[in-house]
């Protein structure tokens, strides 16, 4: 199979050649008389490791079947996303458990979910029980850490769990960080209270990333010190970002952007399960939520307190260059290498030898007449292991 769009990293129309699964060829095309601007851009499949769900269906929910696992892995590759992280959020542990035995039967069952499925995340049930940082998850189920627990829940994971988000400011958070990542999980900063020196314990012990830096906090808090700046200064620390345009204003991830440097940060979607459904009020397994016309997803009657996300990591992947000033091959990193490096994962590139998981999409980089119009990743195309699994090549 042949792929032709242009390189997302240097404008150039491309031949993108395919076979056994793998790229085996990347050739220039002469561009001297062509108009390329019509050109889909061509990119390595896109790399979210934060989704809750899809469709009504949340990964951490009692109910959960493989085959509604498997749905959800085709779903996303119509927002060209060729690898994610099932996200399960804070639950009772027969909930947590009954989620990750559904997802590592799903793997088991199609080896094309397997491929897709990169790895496990688990948000909670180790967060703050206070109002703010605690979002939308189950007060009941907040919890202090517990490596016993920990320890079963990958078990059922059949270790699949690769990532951990956790409040820091338990007494024994450094121990249990530490022994954590002893056993290859990152553990990521979220949903917390912890003040500096709880901070600067976790990372000592080994935390490398701050979950949805900006979300999931106190509405009001001292200027100086909080949590924030703590986590910004820390160059140990890694940050994922929902640029959706609802979850952060432009200005804070510019900001974020800037100060965490582009090779530390990372885009999510945290799409919640609740995303695909049109607006309305829903009753989730957590409480009730309410999504608004604009697709914007918040707790219902609270409409300040957000509940989860709606639009995919495309999405982010427009407006971080409109918020931030970064290319498109600095955006398109930011979602693709930059997660898969945190993970310690393969990077995919556009390279003979790098899996043909791919995206062709659109995505108009003019200065548009309007200040307040973003831009649309559109996508065109989805490869995953050399199948086209969404969307049509596009042919010159
Ligand atoms: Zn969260």
């Amino acid at each position: 199979m042949k792929l032709f769009g242009r390189r997302y990293d240097n404008g150039e129309p491309t031949c993108v050649e395919i076979a056994g699964g793998k790229i085996v060829g990347a050739e220039t095309l002469a561009s001297a008389e062509r108009q390329t601007s019509c050109w889909p851009w061509i990119a390595p499949g896109l790399f979210d490791i934060q989704v809750n769900g899809y469709g009504g269906q949340e990964f951490s929910s009692a109910d959960l079947t493989p085959e509604q696992v498997i749905a959800i892995v085709q779903e996303y590759a119509a927002f060209g996303v060729t690898r994610f992280c099932p996200t399960l959020f804070t639950a009772s542990y027969e909930v947590l458990r009954h989620g990750l035995k559904t997802i590592v039967a799903a793997c088991n069952s199609s080896p094309e979910t397997a491929r897709r499925i990169a790895a496990i995340h688990v948000e909670g049930p180790y967060i703050s029980k206070d109002d703010g940082p605690r979002g939308a998850h189950p007060l009941e189920h907040c919890r202090p850490p517990d490596w016993d627990e920990f320890q079963r829940l990958q078990e059922a994971a059949d270790g699949q769990i690769r990532i951990l988000t956790m409040s820091v400011e338990f007494d024994d958070s450094p121990g249990f960080i530490e022994r954590v990542t002893r056993t290859g999980v990152v553990v990521a900063i979220g949903h917390t209270s912890a003040d500096s020196a709880h901070i600067r314990a976790a990372v000592d012990a080994g935390a490398r990333l701050s979950t949805h830096l900006g979300n999931g906090c106190h509405l009001t808090m001292p200027v100086y010190p909080n949590y924030f700046w703590d986590q910004l200064a820390e160059d140990q620390l890694a940050a994922s970002l929902i640029v959706d345009g609802h979850h952060l204003p432009a200005s804070v991830v510019k900001t974020f952007v800037r100060v965490k440097t582009l090779e530390r940060c990372l885009l999510i979607s945290d799409v919640s399960g609740w995303a695909g459904r049109p607006p309305g009020r829903y009753t989730a397994g957590h409480g009730e939520l309410e999504i608004l016309p604009d697709g914007k997803l918040v707790v219902a009657g609270q409409r300040q307190l957000l509940a989860g996300a709606s639009r995919p990591i495309g999405a982010g992947v427009a407006n971080v260059m409109r918020f931030a000033g970064v290319s498109l091959t600095e955006a398109i990193d930011m979602a693709t290498t930059h997660p898969a490096r945190l993970l310690s994962m393969p990077l995919g590139g556009l390279q003979p030898g790098d899996p043909a998981d791919l995206v062709l999409f659109d995505l108009d980089l003019a200065e548009p007449d309007d200040e307040a119009t973003l831009p649309e990743f559109a996508v065109r195309c989805t490869v995953s292991g050399g199948e086209v699994v969404w969307g049509t090549p596009w042919q010159p």
